[in-house]
């Protein structure tokens, strides 16, 4: 089933779909955060499983048999069987504060680029660039987010700030550099492995109007990677099961 074919898919979202795009197209500016998918498996996996549980053989159904047990198991609130499709999302370009929250998020795996190798590199870039005079806003917007004018220029006073103490302690490590660093700054590469189950906990709070807007970007992004059996589940969870406040 390709996502080009259909826009609709099983369910008729398509509403909800338009408006998770248009709110992606709403941020889009503000934050350069990708998602790239990795991996997904499991989903065969989780549905022969569902005929275990009732004594039957699901195995080789069509991927819209497959959507319709599936969602048959959401309806049902059985949602451990969903804990066997398991997703790989290659993430970049978060800031420091959304990694805190996403790996509040237990129930998944990450690997997060080491401050430690990279950091020193980051901020001695950046030192070329003031060494320019002005800062252009946009050559910066690579390295952290600024939602404002004040924001930025504070946040320019830290990078001062911490060449400054480079300066003076040429021989800091990046451990030691790293505590000077503003929440702001951006994270490259992410990757967090996270089973369905989980990622629909994860949506359904944080594609919430009470969600940190970098964190309700980000969702939008995971939702929209996925195939398209996963991505209407998702949606069918989100909005017609749980109506999230969106
Ligand atoms: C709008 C918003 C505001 C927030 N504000 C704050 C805040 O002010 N302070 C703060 O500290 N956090 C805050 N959080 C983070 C929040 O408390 C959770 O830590 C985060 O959303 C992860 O959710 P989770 O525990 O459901 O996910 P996971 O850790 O992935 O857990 C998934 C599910 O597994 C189960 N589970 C996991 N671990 C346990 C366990 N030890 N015992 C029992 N069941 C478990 C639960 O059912 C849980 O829902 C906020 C989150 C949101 C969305």
């Amino acid at each position: 089933m390709s996502k080009n074919n259909s826009t609709v898919g099983y369910l008729d979202f398509t509403q909800l779909i338009l408006e998770l795009i248009k709110k992606s197209e709403k941020y889009k500016d503000m934050f350069k955060a990708t998602v790239e998918l990795q991996q997904v498996a499991g989903i065969e996996t989780a549905v022969i499983g569902m005929g275990y549980s009732h004594g039957k053989d699901y195995r080789n159904l069509s991927e819209e048999e497959q959507f319709n047990k599936l969602k048959r198991l959401i309806d049902l609130g059985h949602m451990s069987v969903l804990e066997h499709i398991t997703i790989s999302y290659s993430i970049h370009n978060i800031t420091r504060t959304l990694l805190q929250e996403l790996a509040r998020h237990r129930i998944a795996s990450y690997t997060v680029q080491s401050t430690r190798f990279t950091l020193k590199k980051v901020v001695t870039e950046f030192s070329d660039i003031m060494k320019c005079g002005k800062i252009d806003p946009k050559q910066v917007k690579k390295y952290f987010y600024c939602p404002n004018e004040a924001v930025y220029n504070q946040t320019v006073d830290i990078i001062r700030n911490m060449l400054d103490f480079l300066k003076k302690n040429p021989k800091a490590g990046n451990d030691s550099l790293k505590y000077l660093l503003p929440e702001n700054f951006y994270v490259s590469n992410v990757m967090m492995t996270i089973n369905f189950r989980s990622l629909l906990n994860l949506l359904e709070l944080r594609l919430s109007k009470n969600a940190l807007f970098e964190f309700r970007n980000l969702a939008i992004k995971l939702i929209a990677v996925l195939p398209l059996i996963l991505e209407e589940l998702a949606i069918y969870y989100i909005f017609e099961i749980k109506r999230i406040n969106w």
